[in-house]
């Protein structure tokens, strides 16, 4: 998937865009000829839209393929939309769709997954995957290997956030970055796109999620874009103006995947020694800990006192603060210590 999406893209930022949803015809081709006269190759547009409730806007369906088709002949671009069921997916195929993608919705359910895959044997049309509404990396992972299995060449996955604990955070879905990373450590050769988009919620976030993103390292961005967002039939406030996605665009700062120079060589180093040092303290640290352990067991004394910690705790993070360093990761490196020392005392 990576090397097909460089092979459109050359050295420019990946970017798929298009709307949410394909409403009309016309609403289809000016979106598409908007995003391909700043350079976008792939169109994206939701022809089955899978609602949280009933009695939204679902999506046109196969009224909307010919549209599809269309903008694919008028501009060059390549053609995307969202397959959830067998049907969907033998639709798509007969209209030359060119790439699809699977929802987080979907990618929750793998009995829904496996069908699709079995669906797709035998096609080679690339396929991206989103991540399943909540942060479950093996089911991500496990959709995946269904569609590798079914012999798929072309897979890509897309962090599009998760659904948040509570109703009032910032964004509508969670980036958990943590979790796209460790989809790349383990898997170095996928191609990774974020979705700002779903996981912002609203227009004014996208920007600022998209540079973060590519600043870390993702493939490129799968972006909605409407010709004419207030309008839009779903996900109106989150949409980008392609006008606006131009804007957004030419701010990005594009980042190589891998750079190695004496430079950064010296400064990996200098982390190294860094690393070494860090894990000779907590040794010791441990160390400490251990006597700790003897003493508490020669008096009777309980291993977890949740007092100490506290204490522990928040000296720590007034430390941390000093050193312009999150109260959230300090307080995450002192847990991960903290379980440590309790299991060194048990
Ligand atoms: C979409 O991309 O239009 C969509 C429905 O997204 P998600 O599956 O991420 O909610
Ligand atoms: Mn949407």
């Amino acid at each position: 998937m990576r090397k097909l999406l460089r092979g459109l893209y050359g050295t420019g930022p990946v970017v798929i865009a298009g709307p949410c949803s394909a409403e009309s015809q016309e609403q289809v081709l000016a979106t598409a000829h908007a995003l391909a006269d700043m350079g976008i190759k792939v169109l994206r547009a939701g022809l089955w839209k899978p609602r949280t409730h009933p009695g939204g806007f679902e999506g046109v369906g196969t009224e909307g393929l010919p549209w599809l088709q269309r903008a694919k002949h008028e501009t060059g671009m390549l053609v995307a939309t969202e397959v959830a069921t067998p049907e969907h997916v033998s639709a798509a195929l007969e209209a030359g769709i060119d790439i699809f993608w699977i929802g987080a919705r979907t990618t929750a359910n793998p009995f829904a997954v496996q069908q699709l895959a079995d669906a797709l044997h035998g096609h080679d049309v690339p396929v991206l995957v989103k991540n399943p509404m909540s942060p479950d990396l093996e089911l991500w992972i496990g959709a995946m290997q269904r569609l590798a299995a079914a012999g798929l060449q072309h897979i890509g996955a897309i962090h599009r956030g998760f659904t948040p604990s509570t109703s009032h955070e910032q964004y509508r879905n969670t980036p958990r970055w943590d979790i796209a990373i460790e989809l790349k450590q383990r898997y170095p050769a996928l191609c990774i796109l974020c979705d700002p988009s779903h996981m912002g919620g609203r227009r004014e976030l996208v920007g600022e999620l998209s540079r973060q993103a590519l600043t870390m390292g993702f493939d490129g961005l799968f972006v909605e874009s409407h010709c004419c967002p207030d309008q839009a039939l779903s996900d109106a406030s989150q949409q980008l103006s392609p006008f606006a996605l131009a804007q957004m665009i030419s701010q990005l700062d594009l980042r190589q995947g891998e750079d190695s120079s004496e430079e950064l060589e010296q400064l990996r180093q200098r982390i190294d020694e860094c690393d070494r040092e860090l894990v000779g303290l907590l040794a010791r640290r441990m160390a400490v800990v251990r006597e700790i352990g003897h003493y508490k067991q020669r008096h009777h004394v309980a291993v977890v006192q949740t007092t100490r910690f506290n204490i522990v705790l928040r000296q720590a993070i007034e430390l941390a603060r000093t050193e312009g360093m999150s109260e959230a990761f300090i307080t995450a490196v002192m847990r991960a210590i903290h379980d440590e020392a309790v299991r060194q005392q048990v």
